[in-house]
């Protein structure tokens, strides 16, 4: 390879259970997932086609602290079922998408609802609201050899020991299958992408030294500290 005339750029990787690391290739996001947080963000949770943003790969973050980013004053907790791909392309049959996915984990997909709100009104993109630094808190990933393919359990998240959003990931309107068989569909997957799967209702804002507490039932828990 010829030199880099700048230094190469850190590769992001996420902690897994057993102390190895998940390299992150690209992170993907669907919104309006559970018909409860769809219909609290005054939408119609039929099942309309699934939509995606995107996150940059090094809006990952493994620290459990999540600095308060800079021009917000409404950033809200997501809380969501990461699914981490081993492998992928295009075209994924339904029948073999889960072949593809290594593991699972608990990430939040932090929101500046405010600078959302905004983009959503005028048609703009999201990734102002979405794609800023350190905006995914994530935990450690754990294998499908060891948890298999969690299709149901709950999904929960309480601030400073207040249970805020609740659901179970059975209530997701496009399941896991579906969602990588769809984005095969659009893009070619490949090993280290991940996919946040949707968050339930009970999204609302966090402040400065609150402590978010995230769980999913069959993969594990995480505890952030807001900054
Ligand atoms: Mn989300």
């Amino acid at each position: 390879m010829p030199d880099p005339v700048i230094p190469l750029p850190k590769p992001t990787v996420i902690p897994t259970a057993d102390g190895d690391v998940f390299p992150v290739r690209r992170v993907y996001c669907i919104g309006r997932n559970y018909a409860a947080h769809a219909i609290e963000m005054g939408h119609d949770p039929n099942r309309e086609p699934p939509f995606f943003f995107q996150k940059n790969p090094d809006n990952l973050d493994p620290s459990g602290q999540f600095p308060y980013p800079a021009r917000s004053a409404d950033v809200h907790h997501e809380v969501e079922l990461l699914v981490a791909l081993k492998s992928g392309g295009t075209n994924i049959p339904l029948d073999q998408a889960l072949d593809h996915v290594w593991g699972y984990g608990v990430a939040l997909d932090m929101t500046r609802r405010d600078l959302q709100g905004e983009a959503k009104k005028a048609g703009r993109p999201w990734e102002i609201g979405k794609a800023f630094e350190r905006s995914a808190p994530v935990g450690v990933l754990r294998p499908v050899a060891e948890i298999g393919h969690p299709d149901q359990g709950r999904i929960a998240l309480s601030v400073n020991g207040e249970l805020r959003q609740e659901g179970d990931l059975n209530q997701m309107i496009w399941k896991v299958p579906e969602m990588i068989s769809y984005l095969s569909d659009y893009f070619e997957l490949g090993a280290g992408d991940v996919i946040l799967s949707g968050t339930p209702a009970g999204v609302g804002p966090v402040a400065k030294g609150d402590k978010m507490d995230a769980l999913v039932e069959g993969i594990g828990s995480m505890a952030v500290q807001v900054i």
